[in-house]
Formats: C-alpha cells, structure tokens, sequence
C-alpha cells in the first residue's frame, strides 16, 4: 500500500477500550494515539507505542488472529449446531412472565432494604440506650451511618 496512515493525534475516554493494534486492553483514562480526523479510525495504544515497531506488533498480531481462525469457525460450527438441534423442542417462559418476575425481584429488593434500614435504626438505637445506661461501645462508627 502507498497510501500513508498517519496515526497522530491523541485522546483518552473515560472508559475502557481496546488496541487495536495488539489487541490490548487501553484502561480508563490512559491516553492512546489515534488516526487524525478524515481517516478510518485506528487506535493504537501506549504499549504498542513503547514497543516502537508498530509494523512488528501488526504482523505479530494479524498473525495470532489468522491462527485462532480455524478454531474460531470450529466453535461458530458447534454454536450453530447447537441452536439447530434446540428448534422445536425449547420451552420459554412469556414475556409476561419475565415482566412479573422483575417486578418480583424488585419487591424483593425493596423489602430487603426496608428491612436493612429499619435494622440499622434499631442497631442505633440499642447502642444509644447502651450509652446511656454507661455501657461504652468502642466502636461508635457505625453510628455515623444513615
Ligand atoms: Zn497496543
């Protein structure tokens, strides 16, 4: 190809991301260089950057991924038999069902943090009445919670 990419400029987001050069992982954050606007966006990251032979980690890389091609179509061919072999004779709940089942889940959770909270209000309370009956409980941090 003699068409040059220029990967120049730099960002970082707030969330985790992926080389896509070496496949590594760019954590939150962490700057990483990127093609200038107006091109195909590629991401290269600060390893692949201290490394210093981007063509080295591209070759190694398209390397890897051709290698794992064979096994990657083998497990699409297993997946895909698998779903053949459940058509006809899978059972599902309705989405009615789901719907009551969340908001099942929800009262749940409602009800756990209602009883939490009145738990912890009572915790407070006996340690209050404890104070004041001269009985001094060294640990007075979990007093400072709601
Ligand atoms: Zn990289």
């Amino acid at each position: 190809m003699s068409d040059k990419i220029v990967i120049g400029d730099f960002e970082f987001q707030g969330t985790r991301s992926c080389c896509m050069a070496c496949s590594g992982l760019i954590d939150k954050f962490d700057m990483y260089a990127i093609t200038a606007a107006g091109q195909d966006r590629f991401v290269v990251c600060g390893k692949c950057l201290e490394r210093g032979d981007i063509d080295k980690t591209l070759a190694e890389e398209a390397a890897r991924i051709r290698a794992a091609i064979p096994e990657r179509i083998r497990n699409m061919e297993a997946w895909v038999a698998h779903l053949e072999s459940m058509i006809g004779r899978t059972i599902v709940p309705t989405y009615a069902e789901l719907i009551t089942a969340e908001q099942e889940r929800e009262r749940e959770y409602e009800e756990r943090e209602r009883h939490w909270k009145e738990e912890r209000k009572r915790e407070i309370e006996e340690r209050r009445l404890r104070r004041e009956r001269g009985e001094v409980d060294a640990d007075t941090s979990a007093d400072l919670w709601p």
